[in-house]
């Protein structure tokens, strides 16, 4: 490979720009992909401390649709990730579902939703309270009006385990890696016609897929581009109870505390509003420790009364690649310019959104166009027209 002039330079080397790698080299005809990563040890990014869940209960159809290739693919990652000679990736799939509960004044959204992704072909089911009580007699239900529970294809993974399996079975199929910072997109016109590196060096690709995570905002701006992604800080707290929650699903508090089973112990945070959501430096790290005592202790401990006698353990913070015109990717080409596709903004869900997201990238380069799941909802128009595709349900 000309290492300078690449057919495709993807820029960030996590999840989405590995997904994308993995499925450009599985095309017929693989292009010459060079992957350019920053920190190649992958400690401040969003992939490594995420809580890597997988849903389909979204409210955006496209959303749930993405969702489902996203556990069809987990499903068959260690033959669609295979490198001969190594060992099986193991993504560790705990499909223990997402329980999506709401208050009297929730039930028509939750209710709104659930019709959007049965429609979808979600397998989700609206349970009353008193069956809420019957399958999960550890939860508080006397204050709910419904409960949305996901009965298959739902759960959590090992992000890393995702993450580098697909950049494995890529670099296995000829993509190469480079631990180099992208700091500027040259453009002349409607084209990047370079890509300017931390040490000076100019590459000269053909195509520039944007996998940067929260700093893709910086680089997208240096060729001229004003991408609505910021960096919003997110704390997780690990806690251990004796209560035991058999069956516990990824739970969704109507106040926007979620809590999941994690090893021995449990993985909890909350969803802040609008108004208490500030952008952040991406190298902010700090914890928000007041969190634990003040938001989410007194709603677990009311939610599931076994939790009064949690003991929180560690913690760690990491950013949300926030949309903050709706909470959704944006994914394909500016009209501006015609070699430079985005692929950011997850606002929260990149892990799973990455395996659908990479095979749709590969489709545009291979093809010009989307074709096994069609992305114009999730791409540039609305962000310009200021028409925001909102997705209700975030966690
Ligand atoms: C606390 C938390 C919980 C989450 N939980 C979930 C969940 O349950 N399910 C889910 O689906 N998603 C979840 N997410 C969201 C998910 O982690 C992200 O949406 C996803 O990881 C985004 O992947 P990415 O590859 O786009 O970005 P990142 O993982 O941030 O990676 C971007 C990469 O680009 C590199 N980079 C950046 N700038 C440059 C540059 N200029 N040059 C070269 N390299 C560069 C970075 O070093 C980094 O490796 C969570 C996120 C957080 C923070």
């Amino acid at each position: 490979m000309n290492m300078s002039r690449p057919d495709v330079l993807v820029i960030g080397g996590a999840v989405i720009g590995s997904a994308a790698a993995h499925f450009l080299c599985e095309m017929a005809r693989p292009p010459q992909v060079l992957v350019l990563e920053r920190d190649p040890t992958y400690t401040g990014c969003a992939t490594t401390r995420s809580l890597a869940s997988i849903r389909h209960q979204f409210s955006t159809p496209l959303n749930v649709a993405i969702s489902m290739f996203g556990t069809a693919f987990i499903r068959e990652a260690a033959q669609r990730l295979e490198v001969p000679g190594t060992p099986a990736v193991d993504l560790v799939f705990r499909e223990a579902g997402y329980l999506f509960l709401a208050s009297a004044a929730g039930r028509e959204q939750l209710e709104a939703n659930h019709a959007v992704q049965r429609a979808c072909g979600a397998d989700v089911a609206l349970l009353d309270p008193e069956a809420l009580r019957q399958r999960f007699p550890w939860l508080h239900v006397d204050d709910l009006a419904a409960g949305s529970l996901g009965l298959r294809g739902e759960g959590w993974i090992d992000a890393h385990a995702l993450m580098h399996g697909l950049r494995r079975r890529a670099a296995w199929r000829g993509a190469r890696w480079q631990h180099a910072e992208a700091v500027s997109l040259e453009r002349e016109g409607s084209r990047v016609v370079a890509v300017r590196l931390a040490d000076g060096t100019r590459l000269s690709p053909g195509l520039v897929i944007l996998a940067a995570g929260t700093r893709a905002a910086a680089l997208a701006a240096t060729a001229g581009i004003d991408l609505p992604v910021r960096a919003r800080r997110r704390c997780v707290f690990r806690f251990r109870s004796p209560e035991r929650a058999p069956g516990c699903p990824l739970v969704i508090d109507p106040s926007g505390v979620y809590v999941r089973p994690e090893g021995d112990g449990y993985l909890c945070g909350v969803a802040p509003g609008e108004h208490e959501d500030p952008d952040v430096a991406p190298d902010d790290f700090e914890v928000d420790h007041a969190l634990w005592e003040e938001r989410l202790w007194p709603v677990l401990a009311q939610r599931v009364p076994g939790f009064e006698a949690a003991r929180v353990g560690s913690s760690w913070a990491g950013h949300y690649d926030v949309n903050v015109l709706d909470h959704n990717a944006i994914v394909g080409l500016h009209p501006d310019v015609d070699n430079l596709l985005f692929a950011n903004g997850y606002s929260g869900h990149g892990v799973q959104q990455a395996p659908a997201v990479g095979r749709a990238l590969a489709e545009w380069v291979e093809h010009g166009g989307w074709r096994t799941l069609d992305f114009r909802p999730l791409g540039w128009s609305r962000v310009l027209r200021g028409e925001p595709l909102r997705e209700v349900n975030v966690v």
